[in-house]
C-alpha cells in the first residue's frame, strides 16, 4: 500500500487525536547554544578518550563545582559577565508544521512530510504492546539486550522505513529481539556503525537511526560495572578493539594503577564518568554531522542530532558542520511519564529524527548564533573531519607508535636551535 492511501486509513482515527493530543502539550525544551573552550580534536583518540571543555563551564565554575556535578544543567553559572544565547523551542522547530497538524490533522499534509507522519501513527497504533516490551527490561542489566529492545520497540519505529543498525562488534548482541512479548523475536540488524578517520575523533555508536543520527547508550547498569576496577580502555566503547585504540588509550587516559587507587572513592569515580559521557558524546555529535554531511552534501546547513540513550531518558545534542553550530537541549527528555510512555516526549524524539521535516536548515542565517569554536580549533585536521565518511572501518595495520614517529621525523628535518642574539 502506497504511503498516501496508508495514511488515508488513519484519518479520524484515535491515533490521529492522540497525536493532536501529544503535539498539544508538547513540552518546549530550550537549546544551549554550546561554544567550546578547549578540546582534543587535533588528535586522533576515540570517542572515549575525547576532551571537550564548553566555555560557559569554564569561565563559570570551579573546578571542584565541575566535579560534583551530575550533568551540565547542574552548574548554575551566577551569569555576571559570560554572555549566554540558547535557541529556543520555536526557533529551532518548524512551528508551522506543528500547528497544521494540531488544528487539520492528517488530511492536508505535504508528500514530504508523509512518511514521517505514517511512522508515528503505527507506532501510537501499537504504542501499548511497545510500552510492554519496553517495561520488561526495566531490570534488565546487559547492555545489548538493552540496546536491542530500545531500537526494536521505541526508535525504529519513529523513522519511516525502519532504517536502523546495531554496532555489530557489540558483545552478546542477540539475533532475535530479548524483549519478553511471546509474539516478537522481531531479527536485530546489525552492521558497521563506525564514525570518524584515524586522522580524526572515531569510534563506534551504538546505533545508527535512519541513516544518519547517531545514538549512544549512557548510564547502563552494565556500563558502571565495567568501570569498577578495570582498565577504563574499555569504558563506554569497550567493542573498540582496534590496536590504535588500545595504544591511544593508554596514552591519553590516566595509567591503571591511578585508576585502581580511586576504586575506594566511588563518587570521584562517578563524575569523572559523567564529564567522559558528555565530552563523548559531544564528539560523536560533531564527528557524525561531519560524517553525514560528507555522505550527503544535501544535509550541509541541518543541525543533525546525536541522543545519548539512558533507560529512563534521552540527552540529545546537534551540530551543524557548515555553520559551525553546537547546541545542546537543556533538559533531559525523560521517556516514561507516570502512565507509561510520556507520549509529547515521544514525539519530540520522532521530531528529532525527521529533522529534516520538522527543523529549521541555516538556523545561523536568522539568528546571531555562537560558533562552536571547532572549526577554529580544529582548524589543522577541518579538512580531514570534511572527507570523513560513515561506516568506514579503520585500518589495523596503522601504525600504533605514531608520537615516536613524529620526533624522528622531527629531529631528522629540524634545524639546530640557534643562539639567542644578546639584548641590548
Ligand atoms: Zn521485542
Amino acid at each position: 500500500m502506497s504511503v498516501s492511501r496508508e495514511l488515508k486509513t488513519f484519518e479520524g482515527s484515535v491515533e490521529e487525536v492522540v497525536l493532536k493530543t501529544a503535539m498539544t502539550d508538547l513540552v518546549t525544551y530550550d537549546f544551549a547554544n554550546l561554544v567550546i573552550e578547549a578540546c582534543n580534536a587535533l588528535k586522533p583518540v576515540s570517542f572515549v578518550n575525547a576532551d571537550v571543555l564548553i566555555q560557559s563551564v569554564y569561565l563559570e565554575e570551579s573546578k571542584e563545582k565541575i566535579y560534583a556535578a551530575d550533568s551540565l544543567e547542574d552548574l548554575k553559572p551566577d551569569s555576571t559577565n559570560v554572555e549566554y544565547t540558547f535557541v529556543a523551542y520555536d526557533q529551532l522547530f518548524n512551528t508551522g508544521i506543528v500547528k497544521e497538524l494540531i488544528d487539520h490533522g492528517i488530511g492536508e499534509l505535504r508528500e514530504e512530510w508523509k512518511p514521517a507522519v505514517l511512522a508515528i501513527l503505527k507506532f501510537l497504533r501499537d504504542r501499548k504492546y511497545h510500552q510492554e516490551a519496553l517495561s520488561t527490561m526495566k531490570g534488565v542489566g546487559d547492555e545489548a539486550e538493552m540496546t536491542a529492545v530500545m531500537v526494536q520497540h521505541l526508535f525504529s519505529h519513529l523513522t519511516a522505513g525502519n532504517d536502523y543498525v546495531i554496532d555489530n562488534r557489540s558483545k552478546n548482541l542477540p539475533k532475535y529481539c530479548p524483549c519478553e512479548m511471546e509474539n516478537c523475536k522481531a531479527m536485530i540488524k546489525n552492521g558497521c556503525t563506525a564514525l570518524g578517520s584515524l586522522q580524526t575523533w572515531h569510534g563506534n555508536a551504538d546505533i545508527i537511526l535512519n541513516q544518519n543520527i547517531a545514538v549512544s547508550l549512557i548510564e547502563c547498569p552494565s556500563k558502571e560495572k565495567n568501570l569498577c576496577i578495570e582498565t577504563d580502555d574499555k569504558f563506554e566503547e569497550e567493542n573498540l578493539s582496534d590496536p590504535i585504540q588500545k595504544d591511544k588509550d593508554e596514552e591519553a587516559g590516566p595509567s591503571s594503577p591511578k585508576r585502581i587507587c580511586k576504586d575506594d572513592n566511588d563518587n570521584e569515580e562517578k563524575e569523572t564518568q559523567s564529564q567522559q559521557m558528555i565530552d563523548q558524546v559531544i564528539a560523536q555529535t560533531i564527528t557524525n554531522a561531519f560524517s553525514q554531511v560528507s555522505k550527503t552534501p544535501a544535509l550541509s546547513g541541518w543541525l543533525i542530532p546525536t541522543f545519548g540513550c539512558a533507560l529512563d531518558h534521552v540527552i540529545a545534542l546537534l551540530y551543524d558542520p557548515k555553520n559551525d553550530v553546537l547546541l545542546q537541549c537543556v533538559d533531559k527528555i525523560p521517556i516514561w511519564g507516570f502512565y507509561g510512555l510520556y507520549l509529547p516526549s515521544i514525539v519530540q524524539i520522532w521530531m528529532f529524527l525527521n529533522f529534516t521535516v520538522f527543523t529549521i536548515k541555516d538556523l545561523a542565517d536568522d539568528y546571531e548564533l555562537k560558533r562552536s569554536n571547532f572549526h577554529v580549533l580544529a582548524k589543522y585536521r577541518l579538512e580531514d573531519y570534511r572527507k570523513i565518511k560513515p561506516g568506514k572501518a579503520f585500518n589495523p595495520t596503522y601504525d600504533c607508535d605514531y608520537y615516536s614517529d613524529v620526533l624522528i621525523r622531527m629531529r631528522k628535518k629540524g634545524k639546530k636551535a640557534h643562539k639567542k642574539l644578546a639584548e641590548h
